[in-house]
């Protein structure tokens, strides 16, 4: 990387898709911001690994997605620590699967917080930092669920439809400063995220756990493979390159066809 050291913040870093986005960056000389939920010697040993394996400094702020002050004092360590937020990925996810009619209320204003809400408040956060240095990369990590429905995710299906919706206003605002905001839309990975949905669609639909890898989730990528981590996070480092400065505002499917459907 030349010039001076850049910073990405990843929210939901401590697994999955966070996680890997953050090793990618860690191992391009970034330095991280890891976030995210889990047991905190699990953390620290995460965060030492992390520095030490590529070099980098790497902090972690444990900002609870749901709760805007803690958002905001995250960011805030992002300025007072590396003196900016240069890469900002939205990553933080939750997924619940119940029919509309008796999903809980408290699920539905969970997902719609940590989904869709906390992006709002990391990116109106991150904005001026970026300002200061007329540059900036936003990269929300959406789903082919921003862009498709399946029954039974009402709160996720409307969360990531509206972070799509997010990614492209704020494209628009800053355009002539360099900064540039665009979504990933990554069909099925098998991290938590999936494997903990597994039993409850099995129960929502009345079929065998196998049937729900083999005919529900992979029956909608044509590929029939899992998106990776890997390929992810490598996608993830290119939005954030030079050679994707006229990425603005796209919604960008990762999905093995799916969406072409
Ligand atoms: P994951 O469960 O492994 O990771 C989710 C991360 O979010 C974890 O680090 C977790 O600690 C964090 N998190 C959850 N609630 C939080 C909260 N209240 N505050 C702070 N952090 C919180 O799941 P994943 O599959 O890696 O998902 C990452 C993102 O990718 C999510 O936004 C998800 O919707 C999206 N996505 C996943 C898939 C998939 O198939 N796995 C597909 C498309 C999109």
């Amino acid at each position: 990387m030349s010039g001076q050291t850049k910073t990405a913040l990843i929210t939901g870093s401590t697994s999955g898709i966070g996680l890997g986005i953050a090793t990618a960056f860690a191992a391009q000389g970034y330095s991280i911001i890891l976030n995210g939920l889990g047991e905190s010697d699990e953390i620290e040993a995460m965060r030492v690994g992390l520095a030490k394996a590529h070099g980098v400094k790497v902090i972690y702020h444990p900002a609870n997605m749901t709760k805007p002050e803690e958002i905001a004092d995250m960011m805030q360590q992002g300025e007072t620590q590396f003196g900016g937020v240069d890469v900002l990925v939205n990553n933080a996810g939750v997924q619940f699967v119940s029919p509309i009619e008796s999903f809980p209320v408290e699920k539905w204003d969970q997902i719609i917080a940590i989904d869709l809400s906390s992006a709002f408040h990391t990116i109106r956060l991150a904005i001026p930092m970026m300002v200061k240095r007329k540059w900036g990369r936003i990269i929300n990590i959406a789903s082919a669920h921003g862009l498709v429905a399946s029954p039974f995710k009402s709160a996720y299906v409307a969360a990531k439809h509206g972070l799509v919706g997010l990614t492209k206003t704020v494209a628009l605002e800053h355009a002539q400063e360099n900064i540039t905001c665009n979504a990933i839309c990554p069909g099925y990975v098998l991290t938590g995220l999936v494997q903990a949905q597994i039993p409850d669609q099995a129960k929502s639909r009345g079929i065998s756990e196998d049937e729900v890898i083999k005919n529900v989730l992979l029956a909608a990528q044509p590929t029939k493979q899992f998106v990776t981590v890997e390929q992810i996070a490598a996608f993830a480092l290119y939005l954030a390159s030079e050679s994707a400065a006229q990425f603005n505002g796209a919604i960008l499917s990762m999905d093995g066809g799916w969406t072409a459907q």
